[in-house]
């Protein structure tokens, strides 16, 4: 049966004000009600015609809704919605509420379902070397863990899990409000069971019957050689339990590095900042270096400068996904001696000597007051 046009039903103008609308409305509804209509059978059906009409059109939102998308809305084909209005009764609130959802860009969920478990965070630090080679260490976590004694399913073993009465077992509770228009039902989780459908008569006495319990494990990572600091290592399934036989959570390690006393990192480079004397700058030669497993050779060409960073090529940090290492970088850092003994002084002066630099002898503080008296 086709549906009448609201506006058709109350009598007024499509462009009718609030007031209007009421004033036909409470007209209308004196005459077919049906307690003053017992004798005609069509007053009902009239009543809940102009009751319908009323209800959209006095909301300003369902009225837009209505102005819009016509009965289509209503019917539900439009929300998607399995009811409409069918007529005075089971007017079904939601149909009209899946609708301003869509207007409002959103949608009612029931968190009834499997759910995943949280993801967890630890901080842990770990030494230069550790996170160049990689290492396995544990970490503490306390997380949520399904309870070991019900399984998670919140009852004392042995004791049983009936259907829960409030909402036989749906998980979904039809609210029912009568008011002068008519009923409205409107469907909402089950608040005794929070949507499971499921009682429990004795709480599992371990987990108090949450199903699920906090505990504190020692969780083993493995830090995979190239890391560094501010990487994340995840262990897949190690976060807090699902709810509802959902999966676990994961768990994000973050990593601090300790600085190394010798050796900072560039990278996949690992730099070493290497003093050498001025003797061995001017002469070269092999000098031993340390490095990441050990120690090294390093040959100095003579004449090196200052600043001056040699290679050691694949003696860097193992590459975090792929092959090969990095490089080592040996900067070397010219020391100038601050104390001379005698010998070393009168050498240095030889050297000047040699390069043809005049430099006068420092007579030292007592020489210079005696030259000043002339002594
Ligand atoms: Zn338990
Ligand atoms: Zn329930």
């Amino acid at each position: 049966m086709a549906k009448r046009d609201y506006y058709e039903v109350l009598g007024v103008p499509r462009g009718a004000g609030e007031e209007e609308i009421k004033k036909a409305y409470r007209r209308l509804a004196r005459k077919y009600h049906p307690d003053v209509n017992k004798e005609d059978p069509q007053a009902e059906e009239k009543f809940k015609e102009i009751n319908e009409a009323y209800q959209v059109l006095s909301d300003p939102q369902k009225r837009a809704a209505y102005d819009q998308f016509g009965h289509a809305g209503a019917d539900g084909s439009f929300a998607g919605g399995t009811g409409g209005f069918g007529g005075f009764g089971d007017f079904d609130f939601d149909i009209f509420g899946d609708i301003f959802d869509l207007f409002r860009g959103g949608g009612r969920r029931r968190r009834t379902g499997p759910e995943r478990g949280a993801d967890l965070r630890v901080n842990l630090t770990i030494d230069f070397v550790e996170a160049v080679f990689g290492t396995t260490t544990t970490v503490a976590v306390p997380r949520i863990e399904v309870c070991p004694v019900c399984h998670g399913n919140r009852a004392k073993p042995g004791t049983p899990i009936k259907t829960c009465p409030h909402c036989q077992g749906s998980g979904e509770v039809h609210y029912v409000q009568n008011t002068a228009f008519g009923r409205f039902s409107t469907v909402r989780t089950c608040e005794q069971c929070g949507g499971e459908g499921k009682f429990i008569e004795v709480p599992c006495p371990e987990c108090t019957g949450e199903g699920r319990i906090r505990r504190r494990r020692e969780i083993e990572v493995k830090i995979p050689a190239g890391v560094d600091n501010g990487f994340r290592v995840r262990v897949p399934g190690e976060g807090e339990a699902g709810l509802r036989g959902g999966p676990p959570g994961d768990l994000f390690v973050y990593l601090t590095v300790r600085p190394h006393p010798l050796f900072q990192r560039e990278g996949d480079n690992i730099i070493l900042e290497q003093p050498i004397s001025f003797v061995r700058a001017v002469l070269g030669g092999v000098i031993e270096i340390p490095t990441l497993e050990g120690t090294s050779e390093l040959k100095i060409p003579g004449g090196t400068q200052t600043g001056t960073v040699f290679r050691l090529r694949g003696q860097g940090v193992p590459r975090l996904h792929g092959h090969g290492r990095g490089d080592q970088l040996v900067q070397v850092k010219i020391q100038i001696p601050t104390k001379l003994n005698t010998a070393q002084r009168e050498a240095v002066h030889n050297l000047a000597a040699a390069f043809g630099e005049e430099i006068p002898e420092d007579k030292g503080f007592f020489g210079k007051v005696r030259d000043a008296f002339g002594k």
